[in-house]
């Protein structure tokens, strides 16, 4: 690939600043771009241009027209799209094809919260005081949205934030992480081509803490929507009192497996253990099995573990590709190594430097893999003697997010479903599973909203009611 060098989009114009920060190759270490790097300055400039498109709103309409056409254009560019996440963020191309086509669906969904729009009627004359009265509710954009972004869907958590802001009518200033700036990029002059106008969309990469900064202390920034880690996420909540702070955080996945799972269970969760390498805040972290399955379950997940194909993310056959940084391989490997479990498979590199994907059986409860998110190819399973045991132990964690319960018996699903303390729970299906339209969102660590364009939306703007005297 030939290293390309890229802007910073401000009020529709290319800014470059001077200094340069190097996009590499997770894989190889090959320096694939270079963009510029901005800071609180260029925030700055961007909420200017944020402010004032303010006040020129666009229609319903054409919000939603701008939101149809970037999901065109990007299902046309889905190729391209996928090779630039690929690259990027080092994902193996089968699941970067995914994340890409996800995109087109949040955009499509974006849409139709745009033509939908609406607030309510209040029946004011249910009571004597209403009477001779009519009251309805407008909802308005917010404000100005700060987006923060992670690495690790540098394509679809950007559509995320960026396609509802649209939808509701917000500008946005957003800083996509600075591993993954390019899949943002991308997305953002795709809304300039579908016909955005200056000021709605400014992207600015560079340094976190000042751009952070930038966006928490502008009181004209009314929502920061942040996904990643809970330490920066939780901060900034802590920082921005007047602002509504929506996180989107990690998590330590459970699956809950019965003795009466569904065939095909272990294989399943093998494959959603370990695409991107685990690098994802759905991955399987943390099985609990029931003693009866046990001996089929281990016997089934670790051959299926060890076929998946470990090497280049470029090549269309390769389930597992690296980790985001050389620095994130060695801190998985650490707590691999000082694990109380017994690794069952994997445990240590491929040739390339890559880590095999590792299944650990019966590790301590306070074993960092057990305990905290691994955020990289490992899964640990648990014996467990009974249904109240496994509910307990998925539960022994700080975060939320989603869980899983494999079972034939409806009982068993519904009461997982009740006393798993998760944002979302699915049943005979891996925990890993997003729907774009859905809600999806933790509780606990794991954060305190929403996504999925219906509820990003309804965040993003709020109600004023109108009260008619007739
Ligand atoms: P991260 O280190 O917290 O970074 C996320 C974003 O925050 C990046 O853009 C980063 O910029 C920025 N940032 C860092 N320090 C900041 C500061 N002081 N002020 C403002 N912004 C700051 O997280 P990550 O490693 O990219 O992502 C992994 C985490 O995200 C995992 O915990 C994962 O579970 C979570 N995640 C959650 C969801 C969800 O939907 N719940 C989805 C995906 C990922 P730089 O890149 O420049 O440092």
């Amino acid at each position: 690939m030939i290293a390309t060098d890229h802007a910073l989009l401000i009020d529709g114009e290319r800014v470059e600043t001077g200094a340069w920060a190097e996009v590499r190759s997770p894989y190889s270490g090959e320096v694939i771009a270079r963009v510029a790097k901005g800071g609180a300055d260029e925030a700055r400039r961007a909420l200017d241009a944020a402010a004032r498109v303010l006040h020129a709103p666009l229609p319903a309409h054409e919000r939603a027209r701008i939101l149809d056409v970037v999901a065109g254009l990007l299902e046309e560019r889905h190729d391209e799209a996928a090779r630039l996440i690929s690259a990027e963020a080092g994902k193996p191309l089968k699941a970067a094809r995914v994340e890409a086509q996800r995109a087109v669906s949040t955009y499509t969904f974006a849409a139709v919260e745009a033509r939908r729009l609406a607030g309510e009627v209040v029946p004011l004359d249910a009571a004597p005081a209403g009477e001779g009265k009519l009251a309805f509710t407008l909802r308005l954009p917010i404000g100005i949205v700060g987006a923060i972004s992670p690495f690790n869907f540098p394509l679809n958590l950007v559509a995320h934030k960026i396609a509802p802001a649209l939808a509701a009518g917000c500008p946005v200033v957003l800083k996509p992480a600075s591993a993954t700036p390019l899949s943002a990029l991308f997305l953002a002059h795709l809304e300039e081509e579908a016909g955005l106008p200056a000021g709605w969309i400014n992207v600015v990469v560079g340094s976190a803490g000042p751009i952070g900064d930038a966006l928490v202390e502008d009181d004209r920034v009314k929502l920061i929507t942040f996904t990643g880690s809970g330490e920066v996420g939780w901060g900034i909540a802590e920082r921005a009192h007047r602002k509504r702070v929506k996180l989107e955080l990690g998590n330590a996945t459970p699956a809950i497996v019965c003795a009466d799972a569904p065939p095909g269970t272990a294989a399943k969760l093998a494959a959603n253990a370990f695409s991107f390498a685990g690098q994802s805040c759905i991955s399987v972290q943390r099985i609990f099995v029931m003693d009866e399955a046990w001996d089929t379950f281990v016997s089934e997940l670790v051959p299926a573990v060890r076929a998946l194909r470990v090497g280049d993310p470029a090549d269309e056959d390769t389930d597992v590709g690296p980790m985001i940084t050389s620095g994130d391989r060695d801190r998985v490997l650490e707590w691999v190594h000082e694990s109380k479990g017994e690794v069952l498979t994997g445990g240590d590199v491929a040739g390339d430097g890559l880590i095999r994907p590792t299944v650990i059986a019966g590790p301590a409860p306070n074993d960092r893999v057990q305990c905290e998110e691994v955020f990289g190819p490992v899964v640990t399973v648990t014996r467990t003697t009974s249904l109240d045991e496994a509910i307990e132990l998925a539960n022994a964690t700080r975060y939320g997010l989603q869980a899983a319960i494999f079972s034939a018996d409806l009982a068993t699903c519904l009461r997982a479903a009740r006393e798993l303390e998760f944002g979302g729970v699915t049943v005979n299906e891996a925990p890993t599973f997003r729907a774009d339209q859905m809600p999806y969102g933790g509780v606990k660590a794991s954060g305190n909203t929403k996504e999925g364009p219906a509820w990003a939306v309804r965040e993003m703007t709020e109600e004023r009611l109108v009260v008619l005297q007739t």
